[in-house]
């Protein structure tokens, strides 16, 4: 489950990443799900939740990246 990232980062990340995914670069407007914001390195590897960690991530990586 998505942990809880503040609704002002979760604005920062998507503006910075203009709505592709951080991976694969697919374009969120295309998608039929929202993508998610995902951590770079993993809360359970030590990852903070904090901007540099955070990127706009689609459903199909988000899958694949766990
Ligand atoms: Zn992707």
């Amino acid at each position: 489950m998505s942990r809880y990232i503040p609704e002002s980062l979760r604005t920062l990340v998507r503006e910075h990443d203009k709505g592709y995914c951080a991976y694969c670069r697919s374009p969120e407007s295309l998608s039929l799900v929202p993508f998610e914001i995902d951590h770079i390195v993993p809360l359970s590897r030590g990852g903070e939740t904090e901007f540099r960690n955070l990127c706009l991530c689609c459903p199909i990586c988000a899958v694949s990246v766990q």
